[in-house]
C-alpha cells in the first residue's frame, strides 16, 4: 500500500494551561494513531483531574484579569485576528485534520478549515452588531438588558469535525468575554493544539483559553463536567455522554448546551427533481465517511420513484473512490479509529442478519489492506424496527425504504428518539411547509442539505440536543442577562 504521506517526525500534543504548553504532571501520554495507516502519528499528553484543576484555576483568574477590561471592540479584533491566522496556516491545519480523522485532505481544505476561520470572522462581526433589549413602561420606568459573561466554560468536543466544531463554540464563548477549558476528542487532538498557538499569537491573554487532552469518564472530560468552578458546559457528542455530563454537572447546576447525535430522515417525494436529489443525497449520505451528525442516513422514497432512485443512487455511489486521505481524487477516506470502525461494521452484520439486501458496499475495499476503510454501503429490505434503521451508525451506511403516503412517512420519520435534522424533497410548496412543520427536527432542509447561515438557530430536539446555537442563540448561551429597571 502506498504510504499516506510524508509525516517525517512524530507530532506530540501537549496541554495548554495558562498560556503555556505543558506535559501532564505525571508525564502520562497516549498514542495518536493515523486511521489510514494504523501507524503512530505521535503522543498526546493524558490529562485528568489535576490538569483540569490547574486549567480551571487559570481560567478563573483570567476571567477577572486583563480580559475583563477589554472592550467588545477589542475582543472582536482578536476574534478577527484568530480567523486570519487560521487562514494563514490553512494548509498545515488541513493536513493535520486529515491525518487525525482520516477524512480526505481535499474536504478539510474545502470545508473544515475555511469554516473554522469563518466561525471567528462571523462572530467578530456579529458581536459588535447586535443590540440588547430595552422596554419603556409608560412613564413609570425603562427596563434594559445588561449582558455579561457566564464565567468559565468547559468545551467538550467530538472527533468528526474537530476544528470546525471547536471554533463554532470557542468564537462566541470568547466574544462574550468568557474564559474556556477545552477537552478535544482523544482521537483527534492535533488541530485544537495548533489553535492554542494561534490564540496566543492573536493576543488572547494567558489563561483565557486552556486545553486539557484526555479521555471521558474518570479522565479530563469527567473532571471538567463535575468541576465546581466551571459555570457552563458546551458539549457536542453522543446522547449517552450528554446524559453522563448532565448527571456529573448536576451538583454544581451548570448551564448546559448540548448538540447530540442524529438519525436524520431524508424524505424524497416522487415529484422531486431526481438528478438534484441524487447529487445531494450522495453528499448527505457519504461526505466525511458519513461521520457528520447531519447526514441523512435514513432515506425514504415515495414508491413511484423508488426503483429509479435506487438504480441511479447505487450507480453514483459505486463511482465514489475510497482511498488514502491525501490522494487528490479520494471521495471517502478512513473511519476515525478501530473501535468506531468495528462499531460501524457491526451494523452491517446486523443488517445482514435482519435479511437486508446490500446494494453496494458492505466491506473493506480490496485495494486497501490496512486502515479503517469501508465502502459506501446502501442497505434495503429492512423492517422499520431494525436497529440499522433506528440507531445512529455514524458511518458510510444508509438504509433506503419505500413509502406510500405523507402520513406514513411522517410517522416513520418521527419514530425515533432523535430530532436533529431532516431533508424533504418535493416541488409541491404546500406539502413542503406541511411536512416541515410535522417532522420533529431542529433543522429541516427543503430541496437542499447542509445549507447553513450562521445567524440561524442550530440544534436538535428530543435526544438530539438541548438549546440552540447560531447568531443570537449562541450569544444568549455564552452570556448572562440582567434586567435593569430605572424608575422615571
Ligand atoms: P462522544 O460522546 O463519545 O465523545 C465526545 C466527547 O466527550 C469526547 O471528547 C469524549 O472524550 C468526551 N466524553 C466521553 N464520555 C464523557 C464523560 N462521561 N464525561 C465527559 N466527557 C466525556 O461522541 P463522539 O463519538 O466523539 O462523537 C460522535 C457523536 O457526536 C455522534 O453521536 C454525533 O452525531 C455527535 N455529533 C453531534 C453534532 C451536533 O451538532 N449535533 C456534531 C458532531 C457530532
Amino acid at each position: 500500500m502506498t504510504k499516506n504521506a510524508p509525516i517525517t517526525e512524530p507530532i506530540n500534543c501537549l496541554h495548554f494551561i495558562n498560556g503555556q504548553f505543558t506535559e501532564s504532571l505525571n508525564k502520562k501520554t497516549f498514542e495518536n494513531i493515523d486511521p489510514a495507516t494504523e501507524e503512530v502519528l505521535g503522543t498526546v499528553a493524558e490529562g485528568g483531574k489535576e490538569e483540569v484543576d490547574l486549567a480551571v484555576a487559570a481560567a478563573r483568574r483570567a476571567l477577572n484579569g486583563p480580559w475583563k477590561k477589554m472592550t467588545l471592540t477589542e475582543r472582536s479584533k482578536i476574534l478577527r485576528r484568530i480567523g486570519d491566522l487560521i487562514l494563514e496556516r490553512q494548509d498545515e491545519l488541513a493536513y493535520l485534520e486529515s491525518y487525525d480523522t482520516g477524512k480526505p485532505l481535499s474536504l478539510a481544505k474545502k470545508i473544515d478549515v475555511p469554516r473554522a476561520a469563518y466561525n471567528f470572522h462571523f462572530f467578530a462581526d456579529y458581536i459588535t452588531s447586535v443590540s440588547n433589549e430595552a422596554q419603556q413602561q409608560d412613564d413609570q420606568a425603562i427596563h434594559y438588558s445588561y449582558r455579561r459573561p457566564v464565567g468559565v466554560v468547559g468545551i467538550i468536543k467530538p472527533w468528526n469535525l474537530p476544528l470546525l466544531l471547536l471554533t463554532w463554540k470557542l468564537a462566541p464563548c470568547l466574544g462574550m468575554g468568557n474564559t474556556a477549558v477545552i477537552k478535544p476528542a482523544e482521537w483527534t487532538p492535533m488541530t485544537a493544539t495548533v489553535l492554542m498557538e494561534i490564540c496566543k499569537e492573536a493576543g488572547v491573554p494567558d489563561g483565557v483559553v486552556n486545553l486539557v487532552h484526555g479521555f471521558g469518564p474518570n479522565s479530563a472530560g469527567g473532571a471538567i463536567s463535575e468541576h465546581p468552578d466551571v459555570d457552563a458546559i458546551s458539549f457536542i457528542g453522543e446522547p449517552g455522554t450528554g446524559s453522563a455530563i448532565m448527571k456529573a454537572s448536576a451538583d454544581s447546576l451548570k448551564k448546559l448546551s448540548f448538540e447530540l447525535g442524529g438519525k436524520n430522515p431524508n424524505i424524497i417525494f416522487a415529484d422531486a427533481d431526481l438528478d438534484e436529489v441524487i447529487e445531494t443525497t450522495i453528499r448527505s449520505s457519504f461526505i466525511n465517511q458519513g461521520e457528520v451528525c447531519l447526514c441523512g442516513s435514513r432515506i425514504y422514497v415515495e414508491r413511484p420513484a423508488y426503483e429509479k432512485f435506487l438504480e441511479k443512487f447505487t450507480a453514483e455511489t459505486k463511482k465514489l473512490k475510497v482511498g488514502l486521505p491525501l490522494e487528490a481524487d479520494t471521495n471517502v477516506g478512513a473511519l476515525v479509529g478501530k473501535e468506531h470502525y468495528d462499531r460501524v461494521n457491526s451494523y452491517i452484520d446486523i443488517a445482514r442478519a435482519d435479511g437486508a439486501d446490500i446494494l453496494t458496499g458492505g466491506g473493506r475495499p480490496e485495494h486497501l489492506d490496512k486502515g479503517y476503510f469501508l465502502e459506501p454501503t446502501i442497505v434495503t429490505g429492512l423492517d422499520r424496527n431494525s436497529r440499522c434503521v433506528r440507531e445512529e451508525i455514524f458511518g458510510p451506511v444508509v438504509t433506503v425504504l419505500p413509502f406510500d403516503t405523507e402520513e406514513e412517512v411522517i410517522a416513520q420519520a418521527n419514530d425515533t428518539h432523535y430530532g436533529l435534522s431532516a431533508t424533504i424533497w418535493t416541488n409541491d410548496l404546500r406539502r413542503a411547509h406541511r411536512v416541515s412543520h410535522q417532522v420533529e427536527s431542529g433543522i429541516v432542509w427543503v430541496n437542499t442539505w447542509f445549507l447553513r447561515d450562521l445567524r440561524t438557530p442550530f440544534g436538535g430536539m428530543k435526544h438530539s440536543g438541548i438549546g440552540r446555537t447560531g447568531g443570537m442563540h449562541s450569544l444568549d448561551f455564552y452570556s448572562e442577562l440582567s434586567n435593569i429597571t430605572i424608575k422615571l
